[in-house]
């Protein structure tokens, strides 16, 4: 089981100990997922809208990109194509960009770079994640603004504060994520009086000497540069209890952004959602103890499937929960070989 999880993104040079590896594994799983909404999205042709016109707008249409289309598509008075484009375009742009951030931010952290990887941290935490909680709780709004008078509308570090909370409310109410709360998905991004604020690590992870009084540079030293192995410790101790919950919050707000103009295959999807939650069990029981989620194990147990190789029908077995949700595989008990969950659902056994 632990080399199974050390095996997720083999090639890093990983310095973290051990002990982190299965928040590493759960954090990794969750961006893969984020990042793989994407890529369904570009190999679905879902980020373009159909659009009839005649023989002689077609012929227009095709010498125009980019602003010119937008301005066609206004002329034409087809402005509702025009706010549909905008809405997938914009989604699919600022998951994909959050996603790359999140990668390298958690590959630093494996590597133990901690201050590069809190730094890569804060743009996706604090805009992208914003941006995509906006167009989750109040797509015309954020339509609305971002189509107004000038980008000022939405710049997001200047929203007014009770605005920025009413996004982050409705966005968590959309996502209806119960185990979360407001106080901590709102307080590590943006509270700076909470315990659980990254802003200091921001601060301090960006400037080489601070006097702010929460990240004041102790004397004789400069941020991060000669930070000890104590601190390092601390700093992953802190990362792997925010990052991976974050995280699997994102990945609720994108999917319910992206689910407004994509339908979910429901072959798949409830494999999908069972792998995602046994991925937050094991990181919960990490955190809080063996018995949390119990419930959620022992419905794992009571999977059967049908084996691809030998056809026998057997049941999961507790030992594999790590092999279900890091790689999507299941041992059969009866001829010992791996299978690739999709695989049994493409033979429509599972
Ligand atoms: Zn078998």
């Amino acid at each position: 089981m632990e080399e199974l999880l050390k095996d997720v993104h083999p090639k890093e040079s990983r310095k973290i100990p051990q002990y982190y590896d299965l928040a590493h594994g759960v954090a990794f799983k969750f961006h893969d997922e984020l990042a793989k909404i994407v890529v369904d999205l570009e190999s679905t042709g879902s980020l373009w809208v159909n659009l009839d016109v005649s023989d002689e707008q077609k012929l227009q249409l095709e010498s125009l990109e980019g602003e010119d289309l937008w301005s066609w598509l206004e002329e034409m008075g087809r402005t509702d194509v025009l706010i549909d484009m905008t809405y997938r375009q914009v989604s699919a742009a600022v998951i994909s960009d959050a996603a790359y951030f999140i990668f390298e931010s958690l590959s630093a952290c494996a590597r133990g770079k901690t201050a590069v990887a809190f730094s890569l941290l804060r743009k996706p935490l604090k805009e992208n994640l914003l941006l995509l909680e906006w167009i989750c709780g109040d797509p015309e709004d954020f339509l609305l603004n971002f189509h107004g008078e000038s980008a000022d509308d939405y710049i997001l570090n200047r929203l007014p504060l009770d605005k920025r909370r009413k996004i982050v409310k409705d966005a968590l109410a959309e996502t209806a994520l119960d185990f979360l709360d407001f106080d901590f998905i709102w307080g590590v991004r943006f509270d700076k009086s909470s315990p659980r604020n990254l802003e200091t690590l921001w601060t301090k992870a960006t400037h080489l000497v601070t006097s702010a009084k929460a990240s004041a540079t102790e004397p004789g030293n400069l941020n991060f540069v000669f930070s000890s192995e104590a601190a390092i410790h601390d700093q992953w101790e802190y990362y792997y209890q925010v990052v991976p919950l974050f995280l699997l919050y994102m990945l609720n707000v994108s999917e319910r952004v992206v689910e407004r103009f994509i339908g979910w295959d429901q072959r798949l999807r409830p494999t999908q959602l069972l792998v995602r939650q046994l991925a937050f069990v094991r990181y919960a029981e990490f955190y809080q103890g063996r018995d949390y989620l119990e419930e959620m194990r022992s419905d794992f147990k009571e999977l059967e499937f049908t084996c691809t190789s030998c056809g026998e029908t057997v049941k999961c077995s507790e030992s594999d929960l790590d092999l279900f949700w890091s790689k999507a595989e299941i041992r059969c008990t009866s001829c010992g070989i791996k299978i690739s969950v999709w695989d049994i659902l493409a033979h429509g056994s599972g």
